[in-house]
């Protein structure tokens, strides 16, 4: 039987690679997209049933060719998770209007492009796509105007996509990760925003990037065929607390 096809943006590291490497595990081939090429091309390397796409996915003709490229060496896409993103952390006033367009472009202009471009595969696989936005989306605080702001925007996108592609049988869900240790996440935390963290979440830690790709990989296969629109927080009980973000 054909592996079905994933295509994951920014997979060459942290949450991106682990989902990965647990759709391999479940049989499925994977489309790996990264603006790191280097990075890239050493996470790909030991992997089979991999295709390596380096490109940045807010760039409009780059979401085009790497959705084309993909199509036409594995035939099609199931699932694409739009996972690429960055991190800034600061005050509204310290934050210029080119930090804002640098987040806005790779965490909101690339789901929105990459999902414009694989929207005829997905339609001819009754496909799935999933969003990874962040418990950022979900509150507000006094150092994420430009990240909280794109990932809420991220939500909002998926639930237009879960509406509009219904009825191609296209379902659309967001994971919203609470903190993990990754690059992204270890440039912005500070020891004081760990120690919140860990006080703050029910469970006490970070969670790992294998649990984010557990609720990944769940909404993309069809163990979650009539789930559509969703937020799922993957956050160790944080949004259960009410409470602000350290
Ligand atoms: P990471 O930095 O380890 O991985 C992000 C990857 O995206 C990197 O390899 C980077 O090169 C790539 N990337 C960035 N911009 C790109 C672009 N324009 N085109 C292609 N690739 C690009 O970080 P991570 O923590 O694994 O982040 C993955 C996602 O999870 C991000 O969307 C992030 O906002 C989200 N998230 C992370 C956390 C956390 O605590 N780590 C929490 C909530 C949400």
């Amino acid at each position: 039987m054909t592996r079905p096809v994933a295509f994951i943006t920014g997979a060459a590291r942290g949450i991106g690679l682990a989902t990965t490497k647990l759709f391999l595990d479940e049989g499925w081939q994977v489309a790996m997209n990264d603006i790191d090429t280097d990075e890239l091309k050493t996470a790909s390397a030991p992997l089979e049933n991999v295709l390596a796409v380096p490109g940045d996915v807010s760039d409009p003709d780059e979401a085009a060719r790497m959705t084309d490229m993909v199509t036409a060496t594995l035939g099609g896409i199931n699932a694409l998770v739009n996972n690429a993103g960055v991190a800034d952390f600061g005050p509204m006033e310290e934050t210029t209007f080119a930090r804002w367009k640098r987040v806005m472009a790779n965490n909101l202009d690339g789901p929105f492009l990459m999902t414009q471009a694989a929207t005829p595969a997905l339609k001819a696989s009754k496909g799935a796509i999933v969003n990874i936005a962040s418990i950022s989306g979900l509150r507000a605080s006094t150092l994420r105007i430009a990240y909280g702001t794109s990932k809420a925007a991220v939500i909002q996108l998926t639930l237009q996509q879960a509406v509009e592609l219904g009825e191609f049988g296209v379902r659309a869900n967001c994971v919203a990760p609470g903190p993990v240790r990754t690059k992204l996440a270890m440039a912005v935390h500070s020891p004081e925003i760990i120690a919140a963290y860990h006080d703050a979440l029910p469970l006490n830690r970070y969670g790992s990037e294998s649990e984010i790709a557990e609720a990944i990989v769940f909404l993309c296969s069809n163990r979650a065929s009539f789930i559509t629109g969703q937020v799922l927080a993957a956050d160790g009980g944080f949004e259960a607390t009410g409470i602000g973000l350290p």
